[in-house]
């Protein structure tokens, strides 16, 4: 719909002139950078101005409720080498755009009535809102690097690592600017897909700190086009799902099932990362007794056919590479001495 982002207009068009106009702006001072915004957890906090919110640690066992200040961040998250060599921070002001436009979005589908009332620019906002947020964060991050320390192994000659001691910064450097580059690519892949809104007027939905699910399918995350589900959490009483089942609206609403209800608490307890949140009502449902010893991996097979579905004689092979959930990197491929074995890909577990 955006063709990948040239063909903007409207508020898409002011959006990307904000953020390209963020290059020119000072550098912000702040190092510990959120890649879930602060804005978006308060929906499940509680206290004055929002601002505490109860989590599971699913590494630790333990529940607490925390400062959204000291969570999903991290130090230097966003911190880059720029093109004149200097290291800088203007990458969280492009994210704190992207936060912004989030924040719009949030409550325009939290107080959503009438779905007629959306418009052609509210559906790009929700899918570039969604594509962002769902590549932004650690996990995903983790996922790169388990992905880099596979393609090192394969050509330990000629392949440039996107870690590198001697600078610290490249990684953030090469997951941003990745996706920067796909973002409207990826916003394309949402906006083509149903909207459902599902409400629950007793607010029991949770989230986590990677608010943009796609759950697996015995074991194995499907790929984006191909998932029956995408889903974000807007607060403890709606969630945005996109599905692949044409509706012939603009958006649906209605009240979640205990189905529905169930499909998002398994997606977020195996997508997390590390942190899940509830709404203050919920937090002794918090499973901190289960043991959390999976959570999402690359995963890897040796298939004789191609993304293109072209069949390739043996002994050639194509690698297919999707995200599993597992306890460590998932790789099972031909013995045919087509590939080497990478086990640093498990310092990225
Ligand atoms: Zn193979």
């Amino acid at each position: 719909m955006t063709a990948g982002g040239a063909a903007l207009d409207g508020r898409s068009r002011s959006y990307m002139d904000r953020l390209l106009e963020t290059q020119n702006q000072p550098d912000p001072i702040s190092r510990r950078h959120h890649y879930v915004p602060r804005t978006y957890l308060k929906r499940w906090g509680f206290g004055k101005l929002k601002r505490r919110i109860w989590n599971l640690d699913t590494i630790t066992g333990e529940v607490r409720a925390l400062s959204v200040n000291d969570v999903c961040v991290g130090e230097n998250f966003y911190r880059v080498v720029g093109p004149d060599a200097q290291a800088h921070n203007r990458v969280e002001s492009m994210f704190s755009v992207a936060d912004m436009e989030l924040a719009r979005v949030q409550a325009l589908f939290e107080n959503l009535q009438d779905p007629d009332e959306l418009e052609f620019d509210d559906l790009i906002g929700l899918g570039v809102t969604v594509a962002v947020q769902r590549m932004r964060t650690a996990q995903q991050r983790r996922l790169r690097l388990q992905h880099d320390a596979w393609l090192v192994a394969q050509n330990p000659k000629q392949f440039e690592s996107m870690s590198d001691p001697m600078d610290p910064y490249r990684v953030a450097g090469i997951h941003t600017e990745l996706l920067f580059n796909s973002m409207w690519q990826s916003a394309d892949v949402m906006t083509t897909r149903s909207i459902e809104v599902w409400d629950d007027p007793e607010g029991r939905f949770w989230t986590c700190d990677t608010p943009v699910l796609v759950p697996f399918l015995n074991n194995k995350r499907p790929a984006l086009m191909a998932a029956p589900y995408i889903l974000w959490p807007v607060s403890p009483y709606r969630v945005v799902a996109l599905t692949n089942a044409p509706s012939g609206e603009k958006a649906v609403i209605r009240q979640a099932a205990p189905k529905d209800r169930g499909l998002l608490k398994k997606s977020i307890e195996q997508g997390r990362e590390r942190w899940i949140f509830a709404p203050p009502e919920q937090r002794d449902r918090l499973p901190k007794t289960k043991l959390f010893n999976r959570r999402t991996q690359m995963r890897l097979r040796c298939s004789q056919y191609t993304p293109q579905h072209k069949y390739l004689e043996p002994p050639g092979c194509c690698v297919e590479q999707a995200e599993g959930f597992s306890v460590g990197p998932d790789v099972v491929l031909c013995d045919r001495g087509l590939h080497s074995e990478a086990p640093a890909m498990c310092e990225y577990t």
